[in-house]
């Protein structure tokens, strides 16, 4: 069993300008055998450093890390049963593809069959059979990074630990590569964490993600279920492309009021509205559940606002149409037929349906 387990793990860094502070406060997780987890989150969230305490190459301040149903918190990178993926792939330059593949082995003292039948079934499994005997210099992107990861496989580890390793190739690569990745879980079926910044590359390779900000949890689920259920402003914000529209909102009775257009709100929703009645909340869509009244689905087309467009960007199977809505701007995701261009005054049609609602103090989600 390779289950990777946080409790109450923590990471403070001294530091000279900013003394102590806190890049990974509190955590628990329980990663599960043969999960593929990705941690998610913007630059200097904890996300790396969360990666790094799981391999041994950082100490956490307190609490324990389990791998399997050992606490490894005393055990030296090498003990833990872990390969790490780098951003920077860190091959050897002046060794051949199959010494690189091979090096890790080669230094545990293996068997020389061992390690063959290894660096064979591994440059299979990457298709890398053609190129062993060449140097990374000879090698494209995709390729080094594939050897990278080959040396990660060859090793036999119980859980995988990616940081970054798409973040160096073109966008075309990184989206060929993400699909090898997941076959490769597949075929594995080895336990992987994975960091990166992208929450397009965490929602398509994650079964489950964690979002992280300021060092902190902020939730842990699926793809999903983070994408219909965010808990709070920052998730909602973070997950899905573009990013949900937040307008702020006032409840009267079984309406919001958005800049002096009444919504109505379903009779369950203004039930748990009444407790902010007379009040500002935080009202968030998603740019794909605004369309254009010309172009809307059948769905109740009751709930509507005016506004001025601004921009329009043609994207061919879709298109983003910006306007204002008091100080927020709003980005509609419409079907490319919908009639838009810049200062044409256009009624949109709210899917209430999907609707989420925030509190703007604790920024922590209603409904
Ligand atoms: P990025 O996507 O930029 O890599 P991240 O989410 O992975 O960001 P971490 O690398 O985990 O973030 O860093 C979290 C915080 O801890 C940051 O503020 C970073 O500056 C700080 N930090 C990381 N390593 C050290 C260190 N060795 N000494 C001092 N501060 C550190």
């Amino acid at each position: 069993m390779a289950c990777v387990e946080f409790r109450n793990v923590r990471k403070e860094f001294t530091d000279e300008k900013k003394g102590t502070f806190t890049a990974v406060a509190d955590s628990n997780l329980i990663i599960q055998d043969k999960e593929f987890l990705v941690f998610v989150g913007p630059s200097g969230c904890g996300k790396t450093t969360s990666l790094r305490m799981i391999a041994g190459l950082e100490r956490q301040t307190s609490g324990d890390i389990l791998i399997g149903d050992r606490i490894v918190n005393h055990l030296h990178p090498k003990d833990r049963d872990i390969a790490m993926v780098f951003q920077d792939y860190a091959l050897y330059p002046h060794m051949t593809i199959r010494e690189n593949l091979s090096f890790g082995l080669r230094n545990l003292k293996k068997p020389k069959d061992y390690i063959e039948k290894k660096v064979k079934e591994a440059a299979v499994i990457l298709g890398l059979e053609d190129m062993l005997n060449r140097k990374p210099r000879e090698l494209s992107g995709g390729q080094r990074q594939r050897v990278a990861v080959g040396r990660a496989i060859v090793r036999d580890p119980q859980v995988f630990l990616f940081d970054e390793p798409l973040s160096n190739l073109d966008a075309k690569l990184r989206v060929q590569m993400r699909v090898e990745l997941s076959e490769l879980h597949k075929r594995l079926e080895a336990t992987i964490v994975y960091v990166t910044h992208d929450q397009v590359e965490a929602m398509t390779l994650g079964e489950r993600i964690v979002v992280m900000n300021q060092g902190m949890i902020q939730q842990i689920a699926t793809p999903k279920e983070l994408y219909a259920n965010p808990q709070n402003m920052f998730v909602a914000g973070f997950i899905g492309s573009p990013a949900m529209n937040f307008i702020d909102a006032v409840v009267e009775g079984n309406k919001v009021i958005v800049e002096g257009t009444f919504l109505k709100v379903p009779n369950h929703v203004a039930a748990v509205l009444q407790g902010y009645e007379h009040r500002p909340i935080v009202v968030g869509i998603r740019p794909e559940h605004i369309y254009g009244d010309d172009y809307a689905p059948s769905i109740d087309r009751e709930h509507t606002l005016q506004a001025r467009i601004q921009v329009v960007e043609h994207l061919g199977s879709e298109n983003l149409v910006y306007f204002r809505m008091g100080s927020r701007r709003i980005t509609a995701k419409v079907h490319p037929e919908t009639k838009a261009y810049a200062g044409l005054e256009k009624t949109f049609v709210l899917d209430m349906s999907k609707v989420h609602y925030f509190d703007p103090l604790t920024e922590q989600r209603i409904l």
